[in-house]
C-alpha cells in the first residue's frame, strides 16, 4: 500500500589505520567537492573519519529505520566494501566498549534474534553453540524464502545482545577456519524480530524485522595473490556479490525494461529478495578506506553503491496492525478535540511539537500546524506516501499515538 521509496545511500570512510599510516599511504577521498580532475559522486550521507558511531546512526537514517521496524515494517542495513573498510566496526561498533544500559524497562517488547554466516555454498547458525552445522534454505508462499531451523535467542539488555554478538562474531571465524574447506569468509546476517508483548493492552502485535548484512569485502584475486582454495573461495565471494550486483542492476532500471530479477542465482540474494526489491526499508552503507592503495577498490565500491542508489522498493507494513493505529489514533484525535471544545480551549495545539511529543532531528513531519484541518485534525500520509528520498523523515506511529495518548490524559 506504499508507494515506491528510495533506499538511503550512505558513505563512510573510516579513518587510516596505523600501519597504513606508517607505510606513508596517502588520504585519496575527500567528503567535499573538489572540482574538476576528480571523479565525484553524490549520497544521501557521507561520514568522514572523525564522525562518531552516534553520527552515524542518527544522520544515516538508521534511527528511523528502527522506528519503521517498531511500526512493522521489515527494515535492513546493508554495509559493503573493501575488506577492512570497516563494515563490521560500522554495523557493530567497538562491542567490547558498550556501556550499561537498563533493561528493557516496559517488558513491553520481545526481540528474538537470529544470526547466520552465508557462504556461495552454506549457510551456517552463528548462534548455536557446539559445532557449526549447516542449515537448508527453504521457500514457502507466505515467508518467502527462509533458513530452516535457525536458532533464535531472546535477548533483554544490551550487553546481552553485545556479549550474544562477540560469541557470534568468534564463531564466524572459528567456524571459517574449521571449515575452510569451502570458504574462510562469509556474509553475516543478523536479524532482529520485534514483538509487541502485547499485554492486558487492546493494542495489535507489532511484528517488524530489523536485519543487519555484513556482506564479504569483494577481493582481486590477482593482487592478493591468492592461490588454491584461498582463490576459490576469493572467487566465490566475488561470485555472490556480482549475483547481488545484477540483481541491483535490474532493480535501477525503470518498471518497464525491468526484466527478471536473478534473486535466485545465490543463496544470499534469494535470502534479500525481500529487502532489496519488495516490500522492505532499506539502507546501504558503503564503507571505504580512505587510503591511496586501496584506490581501485574504493572506486569501484562507489561505483556500486551509485548503481545501487537507482533501486526503489515498495514497503509494505502489516496492513491490518497500521488500520487499527490508524483508527486508534483518529478515535484519540476525535476525543481530545471534544476535550478541548469542553475547557475552552483552542482547537489546535499551539505548537505542533506539543502534539507531536519530542521534535524529531530530521524534521518529522514540518508543516504539521498546516495540515490540521478546520476541524483540527490531520491526515497521516499512509497511502502512496511514503517519503522518497531527501523527504522529511517519516514518524513513528507508535510515537504519534503516544503523544496522543499523553494528550488525552492531560486533558482529562
Ligand atoms: P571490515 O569488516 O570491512 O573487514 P573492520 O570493520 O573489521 O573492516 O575494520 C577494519 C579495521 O579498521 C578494524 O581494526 C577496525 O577497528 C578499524 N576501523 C574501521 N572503521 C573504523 C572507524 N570508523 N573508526 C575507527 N576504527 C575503524
Ligand atoms: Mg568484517
Amino acid at each position: 500500500p506504499y508507494g515506491p521509496i528510495r533506499p538511503t545511500h550512505t558513505i563512510r570512510v573510516r579513518p587510516l589505520t596505523c600501519s597504513e599510516t606508517r607505510r606513508g599511504d596517502q588520504r585519496v577521498v575527500a567528503t567535499s567537492l573538489l572540482g574538476p580532475g576528480y571523479a565525484t559522486f553524490g549520497f544521501s550521507a557521507v561520514f568522514d573519519a572523525g564522525d562518531s558511531q552516534e553520527a552515524v546512526f542518527e544522520g544515516s537514517g538508521m534511527r528511523q529505520l528502527v522506528e519503521l521496524a517498531t511500526d512493522g515494517f521489515s527494515c535492513t542495513v546493508f554495509a559493503f566494501g573493501q575488506t577492512g573498510s570497516g563494515k563490521t566496526y560500522t554495523l557493530m561498533g567497538p562491542l567490547g566498549q558498550v556501556q550499561h544500559c537498563p533493561p528493557n524497562p516496559t517488558g513491553s517488547w520481545w526481540c528474538p534474534m537470529q544470526a547466520v554466516a552465508l557462504t556461495w555454498l552454506s549457510i551456517r547458525d552463528l548462534l548455536s553453540p557446539g559445532p557449526p552445522c549447516t542449515l537448508p534454505l527453504r521457500w514457502s508462499k507466505t515467508r518467502g524464502f527462509y533458513v530452516e531451523n535457525q536458532l533464535s535467542v531472546d535477548f533483554e539488555s544490551l550487553e546481552a545482545i553485545a556479549s550474544l554478538l562477540l560469541q557470534g562474531s568468534q564463531r564466524r571465524r572459528t567456524s571459517a577456519h574449521a571449515l575452510n574447506r569451502h570458504s574462510s569468509r562469509s556474509h553475516a546476517l543478523l536479524t532482529i524480530h520485534i514483538r509487541s508483548r502485547n499485554q492486558a493492552s487492546a493494542r495489535p502485535s507489532r511484528q517488524g524485522t530489523l536485519c543487519f548484512v555484513d556482506l564479504a569485502g569483494s577481493e582481486r584475486v590477482k593482487e592478493t595473490g591468492s592461490s588454491g582454495e584461498l582463490s576459490i573461495e576469493a572467487n566465490n565471494i566475488n561470485r555472490s556479490l556480482l549475483a547481488l550486483g545484477h540483481c541491483i542492476s535490474m532493480l535501477a532500471k525503470p518498471r518497464g525494461k525491468r526484466t527478471h530479477v536473478p534473486y535466485r542465482d545465490s543463496k544470499l540474494t534469494r535470502l534479500l529478495a525481500r529487502s532489496l526489491g519488495g516490500s522492505g526499508v532499506t539502507l546501504m552503507v558503503a564503507c571505504i578506506s580512505p587510503s591511496s592503495r586501496c584506490l581501485s577498490e574504493t572506486l569501484s565500491t562507489l561505483h556500486y553503491a551509485s548503481r545501487a542508489r537507482r533501486v526503489t522498493t515498495r514497503p509494505l507494513a502489516n496492513r491490518k496492525l497500521l488500520q487499527s493505529l490508524e483508527e486508534e489514533i483518529h478515535a484519540l484525535q476525535l476525543e481530545n478535540l471534544s476535550l478541548r471544545q469542553q475547557l475552552g480551549l483552542p482547537r489546535v495545539p499551539m505548537r505542533s511539537t506539543e502534539v507531536l511529543g519530542t521534535p524529531m532531528r530530521m524534521g518529522a513531519w514540518p508543516g504539521l500546524g498546516g495540515r490540521f484541518g478546520p476541524a483540527g485534525l490531520h491526515q497521516f500520509p499512509l497511502e502512496g506516501q511514503l517519503p522518497l528520498e531527501g523527504a522529511p523523515a517519516w514518524p513513528s506511529l507508535y510515537g504519534l499515538l503516544r503523544d496522543f495518548v499523553v494528550e488525552n490524559e492531560q486533558l482529562r
